[in-house]
């Protein structure tokens, strides 16, 4: 029997189901991976991405050689030439049954049953990004879940119930073999402030359980703290699982926290709402098709100023908790959770620009960029989500400031024009700047936020008086 396993956003070969299954007793095991750079342009993906993917495919193959299970690099500018070329592949090596995990966004799976209609062997098909299977909750009305907490009380029951499946990595079919090379266009960015591959992955996880992972519900908000775990450019790309995140929780602690109050129960929580929003994304497919999921926020009027958008994107609103923020998202392709909220309020609620645009432009700058996460945020932010904030709830960019950077300290570390700033003054500095005769040195708040939080309730009470309307 031989088998081809296709790896995509699993990039890993410990916890990987299809690898897991692939390599049953006697069968021949050979691995690809197709690059698809014409598509991966299309979804927008960052270029610091695409460079982490290409490090970490390199890390697989020299893990995949290891085991003496050889690996091939292919390329298909989109995903419409995958069938075919799969095609060929499987007629060349005489394959008999093809080995995948379900990837979740609407273009994977248009081209995935593309593959199985196109191809003559089995495609078997298998979970392999969350502990509990997408669209395998709903509640006993049929429906689907729309809203977190219900969702939770799911998941957290089947886990309770039948715990979480973990699975070895395969035992190596042979030799060592030579590892092959992996050569992906050039990204423009450089990943190399992240280390690639599953061993780098897991140590950073048990080192976050072993330090951070207790007081992780105090220090999480605060984003000059290092309180979070930064493990999600590897659960973007599946080097690491939500399995393996779960067994290194009950390693360090001696138990799973499934239970509110529970120490290390918060990042178990975080981990659930990564799984809320991939059964989001699955369950209603528009998700993937730049809708939001409330369909009556199609008619929000969003503003076109494409200069507030620019101010955003280059880290210049005046506002400077904001400013830092975008300005480390620029530089590194990473941005704490706390500040995506608040970044992403500010857009959408001070400058009322669409939610899409920023979504797109998240997408073009994270390492982590995933769509179900960044869809999920964003339109919790914008107010046109499942699960949304309340549409009056507006972020107030600069009490989130004063609470969630105290000390302006991360302000200070990203914008060094705000150096001599006092602390007293750092959440907004306009009038301490022109008083001292620095206000050339950075801008003015863009907007003024309480007239701009008035517009945003306007915006969504129109909304209201539109569906009441007779
Ligand atoms: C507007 C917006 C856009 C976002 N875009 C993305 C994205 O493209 N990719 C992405 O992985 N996350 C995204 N998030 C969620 C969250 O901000 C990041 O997952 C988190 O900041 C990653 O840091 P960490 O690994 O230290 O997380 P930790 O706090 O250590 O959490 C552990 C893991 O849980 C998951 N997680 C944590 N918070 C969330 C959340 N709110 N929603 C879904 N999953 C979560 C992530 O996989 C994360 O790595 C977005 C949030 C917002 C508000």
């Amino acid at each position: 029997m031989r088998h081809l396993i296709w790896f995509r956003t699993d990039l890993r070969v410990a916890d990987n189901p299809a690898l897991f299954e692939a390599a049953i007793e006697g069968a021949e095991l050979s691995a690809v991976f197709i690059a698809s750079p014409g598509q991966w342009r299309q979804h927008g993906m960052a270029d610091i991405q695409r460079d982490f993917l290409a490090r970490n495919l390199a890390a697989l193959s020299s893990e995949l050689s290891a085991l003496g299970i050889p690996f091939t690099l292919l390329e298909a500018d989109t995903f419409v030439e995958v069938p075919e070329l799969l095609g060929r592949l499987v007629a060349e090596r005489g394959i008999d049954a093809l080995y995948a995990n379900q990837e979740i966004g609407v273009n994977e799976r248009r081209r995935d049953r593309a593959v199985q209609q196109t191809l003559s062997i089995p495609v078997r098909v298998y979970n392999g990004d969350c502990v509990v299977a997408h669209g395998s909750l709903a509640p006993r009305s049929g429906d689907m879940y729309k809203v977190f907490t219900p969702y939770a009380k799911a998941w957290l029951a089947r886990v309770r119930a039948e715990g979480y499946r973990l699975l070895p990595a395969p035992r190596a079919q042979g030799q060592a073999l030579a590892v092959a090379p992996v050569s992906l266009p050039d990204g423009q960015v450089s990943s190399e402030a992240w280390l690639a591959g599953e061993r780098a992955a897991h140590r950073q996880l048990a080192v976050f359980c072993h330090e951070r992972l207790r007081e992780y519900g105090e220090r999480r908000d605060y984003p000059d703290a290092e309180g979070t775990s930064r493990l999600s450019p590897y659960l973007a790309l599946g080097v690491l699982s939500p399995n393996q995140c779960l067994a290194a929780v009950e390693a360090e602690l001696g138990c799973l926290p499934l239970s509110r109050g529970e120490p290390g129960f918060s990042w178990v929580n975080e981990l659930i709402w990564r799984e809320f929003y991939r059964h989001l994304l699955v369950v209603y497919p528009r998700l993937s098709m730049h809708q939001p999921f409330k369909a009556e926020t199609r008619a929000l009027k969003w503003s076109n100023n494409q200069l507030s958008f620019d101010l955003w994107c280059r880290g210049r609103t005046g506002y400077p908790l904001v400013d830092a923020a975008m300005r480390c998202l620029n530089e590194t392709g990473w941005m704490h959770n706390r500040l995506r909220m608040i970044v992403a309020s500010f857009l959408t609620k001070d400058l009322h620009i669409d939610w899409r645009r920023g979504e797109d432009y998240f997408m073009s700058r994270l390492i982590d960029g995933e769509l179900a996460a960044n869809n999920g945020g964003w339109q919790w932010a914008a107010g046109t989500g499942a699960d949304a904030a309340p549409y009056f709830r507006v972020f107030n960019p600069t009490t989130q400031s004063e609470r969630f950077d105290a000390e302006g300290r991360f302000i200070k570390r990203w914008l060094p024009e705000l150096a001599e700033v006092p602390v007293s003054a750092i959440h907004a500095p306009h009038e301490w700047l022109t008083r001292h005769g620095m206000a050339q040195a950075y801008p003015p708040p863009v907007v003024d936020h309480a007239r701009a939080r008035r517009h945003a309730i306007a915006m969504f009470d129109d909304l209201k008086d539109r569906q009441e309307a007779p």
